[in-house]
């Protein structure tokens, strides 16, 4: 994949939340952005994890790699107090991190919601983006920008999607009232609502490869969308062109949110 080089992120630290291995969009972001100069620190959620993304974020030189699982407020909070004790300030923050129990991203929303996963969904899904929010904005006095990662399951009904359709949709919400508290601060808070890509989190949706061939042939552009595409995006909202942007939601999927009735289907 190629991310053209240039200079945007020059003299720009931020950290980036949710790569897991190379398919991850969070990693096209930071390559986006390690291209434009940006220098970048990493979190992982656990051991396991930490032994594929180690390698991809020191081969783009980053060496400020913390643990952080999202669902513990001790490590959340330790792990900001690394990046400060290091960095004492940050201009960005990357949060691409969703989890649902895959047993119940399939089916029927209302019959096979749990309580337990209802809220786990959102604890991590949505709730994360607001308390990781709340930790880098007391690193950036100075203004910044912060994006997520959310998709169309907030507006519209997609098969199987389910309970994670119901936390994008609070995470989008949440951008909108995050951006209203740290505007003043100078911070833009953005989200990125991307077209199905090839990743882990995908692959724990029931048919969910499916839908990166329904999203290209549905799209208006008749394409899938691409890594390079979330990430210029990324990148447009993170750096000084994303200035007067907040509280956004951008589409980055070929089109596909505005198709009513897909070609072929009007009959
Ligand atoms: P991915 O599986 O590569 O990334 C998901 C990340 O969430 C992983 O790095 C995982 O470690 C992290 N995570 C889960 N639970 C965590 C926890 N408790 N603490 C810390 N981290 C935790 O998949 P991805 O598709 O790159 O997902 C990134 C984001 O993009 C997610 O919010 C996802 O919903 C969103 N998204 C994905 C698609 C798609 O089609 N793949 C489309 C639109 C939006």
């Amino acid at each position: 994949m190629a991310y053209p080089t240039g200079n945007l992120m020059a003299g720009k630290r931020g950290l980036v939340m949710g790569v897991a291995n190379d398919k991850s969009i969070a990693w096209g972001i930071a390559q986006g952005l390690a291209a434009q100069g940006a220098e970048l620190a990493f979190t992982y959620q656990g051991e396991a994890l930490e032994k594929r993304m180690r390698p991809l974020a020191e081969s783009i030189g980053s060496s400020l790699i913390l643990e952080c699982d999202v669902t513990n407020d001790e490590a959340m909070d330790a792990a900001f107090a690394a990046l400060e004790k290091t960095w004492g300030k940050i201009d960005f923050l990357v949060h691409a991190i969703a989890f649902s129990d895959k047993n119940e991203l399939q089916g029927s929303f209302t019959e096979n919601t749990t309580r337990e996963n209802f809220l786990r969904t959102m604890d991590i899904s949505a709730f994360s983006w607001v308390a990781v929010a709340k930790r880098a904005s007391k690193m950036m006095q100075s203004g910044g920008s912060m994006i997520t990662l959310s998709y169309l399951g907030a507006e519209r009904v997609i098969p199987s999607y389910n309970v994670m359709g119901v936390a994008k949709a609070a995470l989008e919400a949440c951008t909108r009232y995050i951006a209203r508290d740290l505007g003043p601060q100078g911070i833009r808070v953005n989200a990125i609502s991307a077209g199905p890509m090839r990743t882990l989190a995908l692959a724990g949706i029931k048919g969910g490869r499916d839908l990166v061939g329904t999203g290209r042939n549905w799209s208006l552009l008749k394409e899938d969308t691409t890594m390079e595409g979330i990430a210029g995006c990324a990148l447009w909202l993170l750096s000084d062109l994303g200035q007067s942007t907040t509280a956004e939601v951008v589409h980055v999927d070929a089109g596909f949110h505005v198709v009513g009735v897909p070609d072929g289907l009007e009959a």
